[in-house]
């Protein structure tokens, strides 16, 4: 694959943005080579600069679960930004929003819209503080609720990646309250609550893990979080950013009829625009200004262009078999992916649920963060180099999940496993 032009954009962007990219997990540093600048997208297909095409499966982490520039979203985005590009002012959009979440989320009361998933968790971390009066939290190491301080401790994605344990600039009492128990690990996180008793203000989870590759949780993992919180008087967030609308029609906690106190969403909401909510009961959401004493704002929140995006964006992907098509999808890939690494010999770890899945390279079950280390980092650089060449646009991180949109085919999924199977032979005989 020629990727000049590319390598090109990629040497002046170095020049006057840090790395070359805008977010870490665009850097194509852990793969040991420079990103492809990307020109357009359509459907399930991305081509870059140099003219190549890729099958994507990162789909803008997730966001873009309809494929590419779907033509009605474009459409309703354009006539939105014709009619002024945001007020910062109440627009009507945004209860109709509202009210296509809150049906899909019936432990929300209620939302407020934001314009990105960190500040979404941010705040939620924020009102459970104010609403317990208690000042610790339990994150789970190998999870990602976004970049702030207080959050920044043993996260997954980039952090992940890089190996940054937590990042450096935010001081030590900023994540003292911070503790971290290993996901799926119900006995860590008794333990946690016994010593610091009465001071645990909320445990936050993404109740099937994203950001540390794709991890499922275990049987009564998060019924058995629902029940400490209750018991505890502790508030129970699921960081849905990356779940909501994408395992089904509302998220994890629609699968397991587990209701939340707090629920922070993002990513499939604004269909791909800067848009990101948070919400749940109303008597922890009334703590928000201008009700309450708990602060948060935002110039671009519930930005009309990027609402008719996530309107348009709901509406179409509430209509007729949407996860019946993407779980199809998802269980072809998988299995095919399966039973060619039992073919090839290669020691593979593949699961997924609904639209998102994962890959390990390991030969034993992955139930945290801690085992997703165990993967073979030299295998998957190689198995990445394989497919990104045929043309499979794969995340540039073991730790990343993979992504299907409504726009993916079948024949996209076998034309991947053609490539998938090519690559993990390829990947044995080195
Ligand atoms: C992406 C993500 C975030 C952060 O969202 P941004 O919009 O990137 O700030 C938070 N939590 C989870 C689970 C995510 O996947």
């Amino acid at each position: 694959m020629k990727r000049v032009l590319s390598e090109e954009l990629f040497r002046i962007a170095e020049r006057m943005i840090p790395g070359g990219v805008n977010s870490p997990v665009r850097s194509f540093q852990a793969v040991d080579t420079f990103p492809s600048f990307i020109e357009r997208g359509e459907g399930s297909r991305l081509w870059d600069v140099d003219g190549n095409a890729y099958i994507d499966y990162v789909l803008s982490w997730g966001a873009a679960v309809l494929g590419h520039a779907h033509p009605e979203v474009v459409a309703s985005v354009c006539a939105a930004a014709q009619k002024g590009l945001g007020f910062g002012a109440a627009t009507p959009g945004e209860s109709q929003l509202a009210e296509r979440i809150l049906s899909a989320f019936p432990a929300m009361d209620l939302i407020r819209f934001v314009s990105s998933g960190t500040e979404a968790c941010m705040t939620a971390i924020r009102l459970a503080r104010a609403h317990t009066r208690r000042d610790k939290f339990i994150k789970f190491s190998g999870n990602y609720h976004g970049h702030a301080d207080t959050l920044l401790a043993a996260a997954g994605s980039g952090l992940a990646t890089f190996s940054i344990p937590s990042s450096s600039g935010v001081p030590a009492p900023c994540v003292e309250g911070t503790l971290i128990a290993p996901f799926n690990d119900l006995a860590a996180v008794k333990a946690l609550f016994r010593e610091h008793s009465n001071a645990i203000a909320a445990v936050i989870v993404e109740p099937f893990v994203g950001n540390a590759g794709f991890i499922r949780p275990a049987e009564g993992f998060l019924e058995g979080l629902r029940e400490l919180c209750s018991e505890e008087k502790a508030v129970l967030i699921f960081d849905e950013v990356i779940t909501g609308f994408r395992l089904c029609w509302g998220g994890a906690q629609t699968l397991f009829h587990i209701d939340p106190d707090l629920t922070s969403l993002g990513k499939i909401i604004g269909g791909g625009l800067a848009l990101a909510a948070f919400g749940g009961k109303a008597e922890i959401m009334s703590h928000l200004a201008p009700l309450g004493s708990v602060y948060q704002a935002g110039t671009l929140s519930g930005n009309p262009v990027a609402v008719a995006s996530g309107l348009k964006t709901l509406e179409l992907l509430g209509k007729g078999d949407s996860y019946a098509r993407l779980t199809q999808n998802m269980r072809k890939l998988v299995s095919g992916i399966a039973d060619s690494a039992k073919e090839c010999d290669v020691a593979v770890q593949v699961d997924g649920e609904g639209g998102m899945f994962g890959l390990f390279f390991s030969d034993a079950p992955v139930t945290s963060f801690e085992s997703a280390k165990k993967s073979d980092l030299m295998l998957f650089k190689k198995f990445f180099k394989g497919v990104f060449e045929k043309g499979i646009y794969w995340a540039p991180s073991l730790f990343e999940a993979g992504f299907l949109s409504l726009a993916h085919s079948e024949h996209d999924i076998v034309k991947t496993l053609e490539v998938i199977q090519a690559t993990l032979r390829d990947v044995k005989k080195k």
